[in-house]
């Protein structure tokens, strides 16, 4: 998932040089020798065997001084005058890279991905603290700086991003949570103000083009139906459900049963009985969330013990609200006969 911190930039980061106490001149040290403090790097004053001399040459340095211990000296590069400190040994044994070309070329490559290199991250090698255009600090692996300055990939900023998609959540009365529990890159999942979570396409979110799977709000002006279901749990007991979507089938079959072994060990969707009773077409999703609304007030007041607790089906339902007893079955139907002709008088 992409847009949410992956690596949020929380560490400091490490510079690729020191200032030694005898000198300003910058003293670059190689990855390993970062955290050896600045007043270790003391003058070792010894003289320079002569052939040592020869193998800097060779390999493109020339040594300016023996520093630190018996061990170690500094090493000047031919191509960029930047000075490194060495161990003899690795002098004599590869060609020593030159840290201060090194730290030029990552400052380039970050310079042409539009990022400014803040420095190494302190324990992972492949890593480098950034900052974005926008201010941000980002912690990217140096080969996808890399694949961004070849204009391959893109250094997005995770903080300025989640608050853009965050914001597109807010106008509609969404809430972005994090990314979709179902790994697809488009989708996200999002709670509604009226407390449904649910994954939305982060393209539906933008058009509005899509329902709250709970309270049906959203994409109104398509039409839309309100329904009654009835459902047997496997425990034997039987609810009615009062309720509107541009969908019932769907609703019934791929949304409202949970699935196998979610809730509750034992229980699954294939056990738990679902039926369609009767559906009222409504010209648009607003309406049908209005006149939703007024049913189930009605209910309410007519019938104050109707509705069951939540403990009572949710192990069943992913519903929060709104599950009746299966004595008001009869009730419900014929308010939705009476539905259907007032429905038939707007016509
Ligand atoms: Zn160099
Ligand atoms: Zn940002
Ligand atoms: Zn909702």
């Amino acid at each position: 998932m992409t847009s949410f911190p992956t690596h949020s930039a929380t560490v400091d980061p490490v510079l690729p040089f020191i200032t030694p106490p005898y000198t300003n001149e910058s003293l670059f040290l190689p990855r390993r020798s970062r955290h050896v403090p600045p007043e270790v790097w003391q003058i070792f004053p010894t003289d320079i065997p002569e052939h040592w001399h020869e193998f800097a040459k060779d390999k493109g340095y020339e040594i300016v001084r023996r520093v630190r211990d018996k061990n170690h000296i500094v090493l000047e590069c031919q191509t960029c005058g930047g000075m490194t400190a060495h161990k003899v040994y690795t002098l004599r044994s590869t060609k020593p890279e030159c840290a201060t070309c090194q730290y030029d070329r990552t400052i380039e490559t970050a310079k042409a991905a539009r990022l400014i290199f803040l420095g190494y991250h302190p324990t992972n090698r492949h890593l480098g603290v950034f900052r974005a255009p926008c201010g941000h600090e980002l912690i990217r692996q140096f080969e996808f700086v890399e694949r961004c300055a070849r204009g391959d990939a893109c250094p997005r900023c995770e903080a300025c991003h989640a608050a853009k998609e965050q914001e597109e959540a807010t106008t509609r009365g969404w809430n972005l949570i994090g990314p979709d529990p179902q790994n697809d890159p488009s989708y996200r999942l999002y709670r509604h103000i009226c407390g449904q979570e649910q994954r939305v396409a982060r393209a539906n979110m933008q058009t509005g083009r899509f329902c709250c799977e709970e309270c049906g709000e959203g994409w109104s002006s398509a039409p839309s139906y309100i329904y009654a279901m009835r459902f047997v749990f496997p425990d034997g007991t039987q609810v009615v459900k009062l309720g509107f979507s541009r969908d019932p089938q769907s609703r019934l079959h791929y949304q409202l049963k949970r699935s196998a072994g979610a809730k509750s060990a034992g229980t699954n969707s294939s056990e738990i009985d679902g039926d369609l009773l009767r559906q009222v077409p409504m010209q648009s999703g607003h309406l049908a969330l209005c006149v939703e609304k007024r049913l189930h007030a009605e209910i309410k007041r007519t019938y104050p013990g109707a509705a069951l607790p939540v403990e009572r089906f949710d192990t069943w339902l992913r519903v929060k609200s709104e599950i009746y007893v299966a004595e008001l079955e009869p009730v419900i139907l014929a308010m939705l006969r009476r539905l259907h002709g007032d429905a038939r008088d707007l016509d």
